[in-house]
């Protein structure tokens, strides 16, 4: 199987998550996707703000309600922040004759060379990257790809129309009461209302 694993704060997901993640499956032809909410430190929450992980673990499997896609808590069960390099080592043993596929944007990309041991990342996975915003040079993507990872393995860089939104904008939106329906799957916006999550912080 051509697996792909796609990971975030999804805090909360939304519709420019989604469009990457169908056009990730189309596009690499996977045979399913696994979305994997991360576990955010209690010292870098927001003090004030009520959205556990297990909120953010029940929008992700409202908003990938799909049989390709599992929500996976194998990260926010641990308790503790998780390196990718282990959430890596633990799938592949899961899945020891499958193909394993990164999914990661182009802000992430840049940085990946930071990664904690981004090189056994590689040995692991094939790093799939897609531009955030259209302005996003493709060059230099691949530049940076060519110069400082492909070294170590597989990085594919791929043509993508975003959907410019992000969480930072939609928790905005959502204290200051502002409609948010474009970016939020309807069961996800109903279970923010229900749980009055984002009202304050
Ligand atoms: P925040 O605004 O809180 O930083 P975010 O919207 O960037 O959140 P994350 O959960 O941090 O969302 O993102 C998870 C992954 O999805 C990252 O690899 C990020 O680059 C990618 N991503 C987030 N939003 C988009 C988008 N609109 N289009 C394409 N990729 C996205």
């Amino acid at each position: 199987m051509r697996i792909g694993i796609y990971g975030g704060s999804f805090n909360p997901v939304h519709r420019g998550h989604k469009h990457l993640a169908d056009t990730m499956c189309a596009k690499l032809n996977l045979d399913k996707c696994i979305i994997m909410p991360a576990f955010v430190s209690p010292f870098k929450t927001d003090k004030k703000s009520s959205v556990t992980a297990q909120d953010r673990f029940r929008m992700c499997e409202l908003a990938f309600s799909e049989a390709n896609y599992e929500v996976s808590d194998l990260e926010i069960a641990k308790n503790e922040t998780s390196y990718t390099v282990n959430t890596l080592t633990a799938l592949k043993e899961r899945y020891p004759d499958d193909e394993l596929f990164l999914i990661i944007g182009s802000d992430m990309l840049l940085s990946f060379n930071r990664w904690y041991r981004w090189q056994d990342i590689l040995k692991l996975a094939t790093l799939c990257a897609v531009s955030r915003c259209d302005e996003d040079p493709l060059q230099e993507l691949e530049d940076f790809a060519e110069s400082h990872l492909r070294k170590e393995g597989e990085v594919l860089i791929l043509p993508f129309s975003p959907l410019v939104v992000s969480s930072t904008l939609l928790r905005e939106k959502l204290k200051n009461g502002e409609d948010t329906s474009a970016f939020l799957h309807p069961a996800v916006k109903d279970y923010i209302q229900q749980n009055n999550l984002y009202i304050e912080g």
